[in-house]
């Protein structure tokens, strides 16, 4: 009966995935999922982490030292570690770490995909409409991903 949202019953649960009191830093560096995530990732990251080290200074470390491709990649997988915490605490879809890994570098592919700016001396040629033969319907249509 006391699963109101009050601040006391918000600040006594824990993390979906260990129990522990849940902050910024546990969620994204210092859970055990997160610690299972990183050290997945395809370069060393949880080495950076130190037990005293607060999320923005981890970060700011992260940033110093990383490329910004690395960083690219690491933006895009703390995104990926509080999306699949949502998805386990709000929809009660938990997955793994290697799913939100796969999830994450999927993601990042997609977004690079379709922001990759066009290679130098590489024209789009311009298609203009064109009246169909007699006899024949032309459908014209439009889509986006
Ligand atoms: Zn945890």
């Amino acid at each position: 009966m006391n699963i109101l949202p009050t601040q006391q019953n918000l600040a006594s649960w824990g993390c979906v995935f260990c129990g522990e009191l849940e902050t910024v830093r546990h969620a994204l560096v210092w859970c055990s999922q997160a610690q299972r995530f990183w050290r997945l990732f395809p370069f060393p990251i949880f080495a950076h982490a130190t037990v005293e080290s607060d999320i923005k200074e981890w970060f700011q470390v992260l940033a110093a030292e990383m490329s910004s491709s690395q960083l690219e990649q690491i933006m895009v997988g703390l995104w990926s570690l509080w999306h699949t915490r949502n998805l386990c605490v709000w929809n009660g879809q938990c997955c793994s770490p290697e799913e939100s890994l796969s999830c994450a570098m999927r993601t990042l592919h997609d977004f690079q995909a379709r922001n990759a700016l066009p290679r130098p001396g590489v024209m789009r040629t311009k298609s203009h409409w064109q009246c169909p033969p007699m006899g024949t319907i032309k459908i014209n249509v439009d889509g986006a991903f």
